[in-house]
């Protein structure tokens, strides 16, 4: 296949893969390998296509900028506009997200809430502006540094070719946890009465092997997000393939794990939004409106006109 046919989602699953993958995986887990070393073998080549290149990192100091845990992030006056691109995607944009806080990203398809994400997770730099953690500019942090300090499920989550055991633990770097525990947390009890349990290959390449819904699968990237120890916690559009109703369980389930970590949502969707510390109103590239549910309720500005518009969905 040629680096140019590879659609943006098929692409994201294989970033995805880089933060799921913690060390030498190949080397501890020999069953894993199929998709995940074409996966990986990708990376490299992706790494190259987009410019995320470790060359960036030689000018790193990578002792001296270490972050070991998040106090703040702060977005200072950042604009962006993609490499080859002649429009800001990205205007001026001015947060700062607190340890320990939840918050909700949200705005339109396409006003430019994927790309905040991309940008915090060093995918690209600012073309104007920092992006600060705890007080030092990302520019000086390693890319790796960066990367053990999020986890990130994105809208286009990776549907891996394995077992749904290995599925989850693709995200835990020991693999020592109660995997039980966990898919109790998501709501997927469920996926013990498959024929072979959590040993069920999932995926059609495999002659025994079952497909799940869109829902299901949306659930195990989250249980493979969970699994992972990091200082932040990122849900890209997480609920594109659930109903509204399901969506809102899954969020009330997701707050309650999320107790004392940093955590993002982030949506055009609102059935969340009520939970969060903080809602962050992005609007064509702008942060239009900061606060929490009620304060902007108060305001009777975007916030409120989309939470008005999208109120039916979520009444019972
Ligand atoms: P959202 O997450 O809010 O739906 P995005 O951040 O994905 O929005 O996109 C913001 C804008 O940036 C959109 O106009 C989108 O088309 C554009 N965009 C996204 N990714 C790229 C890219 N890799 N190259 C050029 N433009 C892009």
């Amino acid at each position: 296949m040629s680096m140019l046919s590879l659609s943006y989602g098929y692409i994201f699953s294989y970033i995805t893969t880089i933060f799921q993958i913690e060390g030498n995986i190949i080397d501890k887990i020999p069953s894993l390998i199929g998709d995940v070393v074409t996966g990986l073998s990708y990376i490299k080549e992706l790494n190259r296509y987009f410019g995320f290149t470790e060359e960036n990192d030689f000018s790193v100091d990578k002792e001296k900028f270490k972050i070991d845990k998040i106090e703040n992030i702060e977005f200072k006056d950042v604009s962006f506009k993609y490499p080859d691109a002649n429009n800001f995607v990205l205007k001026n944009i001015s947060f700062v997200i607190s340890s320990g806080k939840h918050y909700a990203l949200i705005g339109k398809n396409g006003c430019g809430k994927s790309t905040i994400v991309k940008l915090l997770l060093k995918f690209y730099s600012p073309t104007e502006g920092k992006i600060l953690i705890n007080g030092i500019d990302i520019e000086l942090i390693s890319q790796e540094n960066v990367y053990n300090l999020f986890s990130v499920v994105f809208q286009d989550f990776a549907r891996y070719q394995l077992t749904v055991r290995e599925n989850i633990l693709l995200g835990s770097p020991t693999k020592k946890l109660d995997i039980e525990s966990v898919i109790e947390q998501v709501n997927l009890k469920e996926l013990n009465n498959l024929p072979n349990g959590l040993d069920t290959f999932l995926g059609k390449i495999y002659e025994n092997g079952i497909d799940l819904s869109g829902g299901q699968w949306q659930k195990i990237a989250i249980a493979r997000s969970l699994v992972r120890k990091s200082q932040l916690r990122i849900l890209d559009e997480p609920t594109a393939s659930l109903d509204p109703l399901e969506e809102s369980r899954l969020y009330q389930d997701y707050q309650s794990l999320l107790l004392g970590n940093t955590a993002i949502l982030i949506t055009h969707r609102l059935g969340a939004t009520k939970l969060v510390d903080k809602i962050i109103v992005i609007d064509e590239g702008t942060v239009k409106e900061i606060g929490s549910h009620d304060e902007l309720m108060k305001k009777k500005d975007l916030y409120f006109r989309m939470f008005n518009s999208q109120k039916e969905w979520y009444d019972e």
